[in-house]
């Protein structure tokens, strides 16, 4: 147990811990060793929850998963040196999807700096690029302050990462207790940044002028929990929407006014484009042509100001929260008495033309259920099968994009993926921060990890993690037998006659048919798996009923299907 030394002396642990939950953290991901064994102690006591798992970077990713799903950042806790390392890959994760997040490590102590400490790492230095905010308490009783900072930065303006370094003389260093200051103000939450009325005004102008006009949802509205706000501008003006990846499910993907079938066609004609909180980075094409029109007016809202005009000039910039925005629009167009006839606009009627020919495409290669499976296939019987609030967790590169379109969110914040930064290996440890999630807010809900068989390979040993936790994870392998697309395994075996082994073994390709379903065997359990349709919907159901721990289901599909052809290369050509 923490050390509550004497009468009045309290541990840098338990200050820690107190200083934690008094800023209303409540989850904990991590792997313990030596400086923080009791750290995590300290971190039950306290009553914060503490989840075990298998490699830091993967407790990463849980953390800042937990912290999208709650709006309160997940901490990340972590041995010295190259524990603390093993984080990096997380925290940049997280400061590029903008999603908050707090990483504490241990490290060497004090008096062994400099002179080869074990595991002695400059980690304050080490984490700076990837952090909003990195230090080191100097003191014990300085803990809160810092814990207070560190949850403060995390959260608010445009979330991302702090970094706390315990020294493990700092951790066991003792305080007398009414020196510290445990209950370092617990300020109320800033409250929401307001729009600009004047820009509601020429916002709402501008959208009842144009011609095609556009709204993109991403997952910053997600974040701000705007979903009531937006659904409602939608709903209202009839407005054509497209989400992004993890927008999804802020306006639900089977609302008729959704047009993601027919996205190409919508960025690249529209001509004002009602952007809430999202960047025009490489997954919106840059807001530039070839993809988008030359003249397009973007109105973009962002809690960020920096992010403004960023790659183009926005017309109108709000600083803004999602939310005060969203409603101030829809009253000023309420106004104005705006809003399209999907009926008879032709704005809308070309776009439905072409959700009518995509859909068609869709539907043929997911009808197609000849053996090996091709992905539209696996993807429509797994849509049929699964409950339609499910948490979809996805990762893989045709798994993923393929996925994205035909598996459903009807619900905000239910979509959690390789995301922004584009990062293989999140999965299970997504997968883990949502069970958890759902054990405390949503028991009937379940959580759907879909992963490539390469994504699965760099985290699955979480699944002793959930077996652990009693978490039932549905875990998909979409099994092509490689990195975008694999070999069967004779003519596996054929490529890797052919010479050196390190030469002849396609990078793209891992080895053929792997029966990772049997992974349930190392908890004496079974896993399944399918090669068709029927086998898939057998699976599925059998894995819905079990609720106490993880399922495994492995679906050997074509190892050449591959994705719908696409109008244009999936990142636009450099300019330069
Ligand atoms: P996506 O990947 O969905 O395109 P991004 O991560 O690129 O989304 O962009 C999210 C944007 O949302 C960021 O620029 C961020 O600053 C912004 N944002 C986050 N929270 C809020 C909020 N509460 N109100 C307004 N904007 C927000
Ligand atoms: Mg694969």
């Amino acid at each position: 147990s923490p050390k509550l030394n004497q009468a009045m002396g309290i541990d840098g642990n338990t200050i820690l811990a107190e200083s934690l939950k008094k800023q209303g953290v409540q989850y904990v991901f991590g792997i313990v060793g030596i400086p923080v064994i009791e750290t995590a102690l300290a971190f039950q006591m306290a009553g914060l929850k503490y989840i075990g798992m298998r490699n830091e970077q993967a407790a990463c990713y849980a953390a800042q998963a937990m912290g999208y799903l709650t709006g309160k950042p997940g901490v990340c806790l972590a041995v010295s040196g190259p524990g603390l390392l093993h984080c990096i890959g997380g925290m940049a994760n997280a400061q590029v999807n903008c999603w908050p997040l707090i990483v504490i490590a241990g490290s060497c102590p004090q008096d062994h700096e400099g002179i080869g400490g074990f595991q002695e790492w400059p980690q304050v230095e080490s984490s700076r690029l990837y952090c909003k905010y990195a230090a080191r308490p100097p003191s014990p009783r300085l803990i809160p302050l810092h814990v207070e900072r560190a949850v403060r930065l995390a959260a608010s303006g445009r979330p991302g990462v702090s970094y706390l370094d315990m020294p493990g003389t700092l951790l066991l260093a003792e305080a007398d207790e009414d020196k510290v200051p445990l209950d370092f103000y617990n300020a109320e939450p800033v409250a929401l940044g307001h729009p600009n009325p004047v820009l509601v005004s020429q916002a709402a102008a501008l959208l009842a002028a144009a011609q095609r006009p556009l709204v993109i949802v991403g997952k910053g509205a997600a974040h701000a929990r705007a979903e009531d706000a937006v659904r409602k501008l939608v709903d209202t003006t009839k407005l054509p929407f497209l989400p992004t990846p993890m927008g999804k499910g802020v306006v639900a993907d089977e609302s008729e006014f959704c047009v993601s079938t027919a996205r190409t066609q919508a960025l690249l004609k529209a001509d004002v484009i009602l952007l809430l909180g999202a960047r025009l980075n490489w997954m919106l094409h840059f807001g530039q042509t070839p993809r988008f029109a030359p003249d397009v007016k973007v109105i973009q809202v962002d809690i960020s100001p920096e992010e403004f005009h960023n790659s183009i000039k926005s017309e109108i910039a709000v600083h803004s929260d999602i939310k005060p925005f969203a409603e101030a629009l829809t009253q000023a167009l309420a106004e104005k008495k705006f809003s399209l006839q999907p009926a008879t606009d032709s704005w809308w009627q070309a776009l439905q033309q072409k959700q009518k020919a995509n859909t068609e495409f869709v539907k043929a290669q997911a009808s197609n259920t000849t053996l090996p499976l091709n992905y539209f296939a696996v993807f429509k019987t797994v849509q049929a099968n699964i409950p339609k609030d499910s948490i979809i967790v996805s990762e893989g590169a045709n798994t993923m994009d393929i996925g994205r379109g035909m598996l459903m969110n009807n619900l905000p914040r239910h979509r959690l993926d390789a995301g922004t930064f584009g990062t293989m290996g999140v999965g299970p440890g997504f997968a883990v921060a949502a069970a958890m999630w759902c054990r405390d807010y949503a028991p009937e809900k379940r959580v759907i990890c879909v992963e490539g068989d390469s994504a699965f390979g760099f985290s699955g040993m979480e699944i002793e993690t959930m077996f652990r936790y009693k978490l039932p994870v549905i875990i998909i392998i979409v099994n092509n037998s490689g990195i975008y697309s694999g070999f069967p395994p004779d003519v596996m075996a054929d490529l890797q006659s052919g010479g050196d082994i390190a030469q002849c073994t396609p990078p793209t390709a891992l080895s053929g048919e792997v029966r990772y379903e049997k992974m349930m065997e190392m908890f004496g359990e079974t896993g399944h798996l399918c090669r068709t349709v029927e086998e898939i919907e057998t699976a599925v159901k059998k894995s819905i009923a079990v609720t106490d721990k993880p399922s495994i289901i492995n679906i050997l599909i074509d190892p050449s299907s591959n994705r719908k052809p696409q109008a244009f290369n999936w990142l636009t050509e450099s300019k330069l």
